[in-house]
């Protein structure tokens, strides 16, 4: 059993404590929180031990009826690895910490690249974070790019890709974020981070991205255009992207027309937190002409990166390679919506519709 503990318990950190849960071969040691708050109540409730980060707040854990374990040294003494989940430049000032205690450490894609000795994708690079100490897995829009791209790489080569990020402002628990009513270039240079935080899982790709951000806190869509190495059919291409275990193509016939529409579809799955794990390619914008190639997808920023710290706790341990690790994450999670893998249904002539 690989005992694991969280440190930064919010987002990220909780989705991939209740992912820890799921899994057979690995147990949550504990949870550090700095305050005592909803997050803070909800992993009680859930029965997650939690180790304070400071002394300073300790007494209002007490204060608000909450158990603590101890402090988060304790945590770091018992685990066999910390999934770091903190604030964005947070875990990079933990690193030292972690390695006074021995104790080998994910990190996430707010961090910079250094953080980590590999930058971490469960399809691309699995081998390559295997037997590591230090681990960043990339970011949520890094995610999504890499899950896409690897399948087009491997088949056919890809020449250049360009994406267009339209990125949420915010995540729903973020109430100082924007924009409230704009949509802002961000960053309005070009390209964006987003491309060469692809390379760190692609080095030899060519790639640029562009940002923005738009007041929406359900999810980012990506616009992309790649040109290939070779030629592809679509029918072809559709065939490959559905044939990828995190890729989702959302079928026409299913009317979801947004991300406000997918959000609602996954609740009506009874996903937890209506999180989507998966990329959603919208199957009527895949296009293929020639070398090149578009397609339009949807990534739930607070969802996509959970797998990917499960198959890099595997991976830091050393116990399974790739293939088997996502397997083992794919069924104890749900990924996949098994209602879209059934043959497709013809689509409806618009014309005829009403
Ligand atoms: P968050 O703010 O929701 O959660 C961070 C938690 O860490 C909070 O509970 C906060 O109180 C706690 N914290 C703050 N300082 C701490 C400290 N010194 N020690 C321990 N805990 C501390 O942040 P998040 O959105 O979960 O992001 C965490 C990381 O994941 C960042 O690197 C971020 O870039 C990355 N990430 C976020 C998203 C997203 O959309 N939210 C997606 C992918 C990756």
């Amino acid at each position: 059993m690989l005992r694991v503990g969280i440190n930064g318990y919010g987002t990220i950190g909780k989705r991939v404590a209740d992912a820890v849960c799921a899994q057979p071969d690995m147990e949550l040691v504990g949870v550090a929180k700095v305050r005592p708050d909803y997050v803070a109540t909800g992993a009680a409730h859930a029965g997650y031990q939690l180790y304070t980060v400071d002394d300073e707040h300790t007494e209002a854990f007490a204060a608000a009826g909450i158990d603590v374990a101890g402090p988060l040294e304790e945590l770091l003494t018992e685990s066999d690895v910390i999934v770091d989940t903190t604030p964005a430049g947070i875990g990079a000032q933990n690193r030292p910490l972690y390695e006074r205690h021995e104790t080998p450490a994910l990190f996430q894609g707010g961090e910079d690249a250094t953080v980590g000795d590999v930058s971490f994708n469960a399809r691309v690079n699995f081998e390559a974070a295997t037997g590591a100490d230090y681990v960043r897995v990339v970011s949520c829009n890094t995610t999504g790019l890499s899950r896409l791209l690897a399948p087009l790489e491997e088949t056919v080569g890809i020449e250049k890709t360009r994406a267009t990020l339209i990125r949420r402002g915010g995540d729903p628990d973020q109430t100082d974020r924007g924009p409230i009513n704009d949509v802002v270039p961000d960053p309005v240079t070009i390209p964006s981070h987003h491309g060469p935080d692809v390379q760190t899982i692609f080095p030899d790709l060519s790639v640029d991205t562009i940002g923005l951000k738009v007041p929406t806190t359900q999810m980012h869509v990506h616009v992309i255009s790649v040109t290939l190495a070779e030629p592809i059919t679509e029918t072809a291409v559709r065939d490959l992207l559905r044939g990828e275990d995190r890729l989702c193509l959302v079928p026409g016939y299913a009317e979801i027309d947004g991300t406000g529409t997918l959000k609602e579809f996954a609740r009506d799955s009874g996903r937890p937190r209506g999180d989507i794990w998966e990329n959603c390619i919208w199957e009527e914008s895949i296009t293929a002409d020639g070398r090149e190639f578009y397609c339009v997808q949807a990534i739930h920023q607070e969802a996509d990166v959970v797998p990917e710290n499960i198959d890099a706790l595997r991976a830091l341990a050393g116990t399974h390679s790739g293939p088997e690790s996502r397997a083992i994450t794919n069924e104890t999670l749900g990924i996949g919506f098994d209602r879209f893998r059934s043959s497709p249904k013809p689509a409806l002539d618009p014309t005829a519709a009403d």
